[in-house]
């Protein structure tokens, strides 16, 4: 028997950027004049809250429910 749970949405703290709303990257630039790899850090806005440090969760679950029988188990 399958039944759906949904979970309405509600507000969490963003967990990529840690409710700072930016992220670090680091960004690999290859220099045109000498060819050098140098990585610098940069600071962007954080995607996943779009800078607010706030998101909304919800969920839709799918439960998968059986009958328990040992005895079928076991063979
Ligand atoms: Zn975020």
């Amino acid at each position: 028997m399958k039944r759906n749970v949904t979970k309405s949405p509600k507000i969490a703290l963003c967990r990529a950027c840690h409710g700072t709303g930016s992220v670090q990257k680091e960004v690999e630039t290859i220099s045109r004049f000498f060819g050098r790899r140098k990585t610098e850090t940069a600071v962007e806005t954080c995607p996943q809250c779009g800078g607010s440090g706030r998101v909304t969760v919800s969920a839709n679950i799918e439960l998968d429910i059986r009958p328990y029988n040992p005895k079928v188990q076991e063979e």
